[in-house]
């Protein structure tokens, strides 16, 4: 791959980086994405499956779709992306991920500091009481009920629901204190998750987006990188380390 030498050298000077990422960075490791080329959306309506709605009309089809989601998550690994990205922690002195996914691979790779916007499959809570459950759950009986009687939903975010604000709060703090942020693998369209692009460009980040294909905000970054980010991570960190040798 062909990567601009500023680039590179920009890249290097940086002090702190953020990838945000999205569905696409897991592609490679065999989850499919939601919108793109392969996206599940193009079969699917997301109202009937991921809403607050749609799970108090029908909570075992809503199940049903998380508990094929999670077992395709369990049989997948970190690809090179994940990986590069969590090496990227011994090249710059600050590293966050912000990332749209549920699937629990950037910290699998080793991130650090990973903040979740739409929750994490792995987790689960009560919709009566809150109460959270963290490990499997019993569907022998039918939908796992809590001590309060209350339904257990897995702890992602559906259509129409807020981000929790401890997560959005600490990755706007961190996107206004970066020098560089990559937007990897979105389509750059769930909001307000993506709403963080521009609070990026308006302090003054560097955008760099990595995508197989256009997105809406491709115009608006300062470079894009159209390929697999399975391959153009680790190439990027590799030629990054090697300037710094
Ligand atoms: P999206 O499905 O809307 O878009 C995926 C994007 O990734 C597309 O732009 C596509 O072109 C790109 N892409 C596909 N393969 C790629 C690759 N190998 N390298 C680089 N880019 C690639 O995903 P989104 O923007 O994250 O938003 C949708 C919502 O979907 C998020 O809220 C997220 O919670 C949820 N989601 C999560 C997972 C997961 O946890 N792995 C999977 C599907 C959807």
């Amino acid at each position: 791959m062909q990567i601009d030498k500023n680039f590179i050298e920009k890249l290097a000077g940086s002090k702190s980086v953020v990838f945000f990422t999205g569905a696409g960075i897991s592609a490679e490791s065999g989850i499919p994405t939601f919108r793109g080329r392969d996206g599940i959306w193009n079969k699917i309506k997301p109202e009937e499956l991921a809403s607050f709605d749609a799970f108090l009309k029908n909570p075992e089809l809503v199940w049903e779709w998380y508990n094929h989601r999670k077992k395709i998550i369990h049989q997948s690994q970190p690809n090179p992306a994940h990986i590069a990205i969590a090496e990227a922690e011994n090249i710059f002195p600050e590293v966050a991920v912000i990332s749209q996914n549920i699937d629990n691979l950037h910290q699998r790779a080793g991130s650090k500091i990973v903040y979740e916007l739409h929750g994490n499959i792995e987790r689960n809570y009560c919709i009566k009481c809150k109460t959270f459950y963290n490990e499997e759950l019993d569907f022998s009986k039918g939908i796992p009920k809590c001590r309060c009687g209350g339904l257990i939903r897995p702890d992602v975010v559906w259509f129409g629901e807020y981000l929790p604000e401890d997560q959005f709060d600490a990755s706007e703090n961190a996107v206004k204190n970066c020098d560089v942020f990559f937007i990897v693998g979105t389509s750059a369209v769930v909001y307000p998750a993506a709403s963080l692009i521009f609070t990026a460009k308006q302090n003054g980040a560097y955008l760099v987006e990595i995508n197989i294909e256009e997105t809406e905000i491709s115009n608006f970054a300062d470079l894009s990188f159209f390929g697999p980010s399975g391959r153009i991570l680790p190439d990027l960190m590799k030629e990054v380390k090697a300037s710094l040798m």
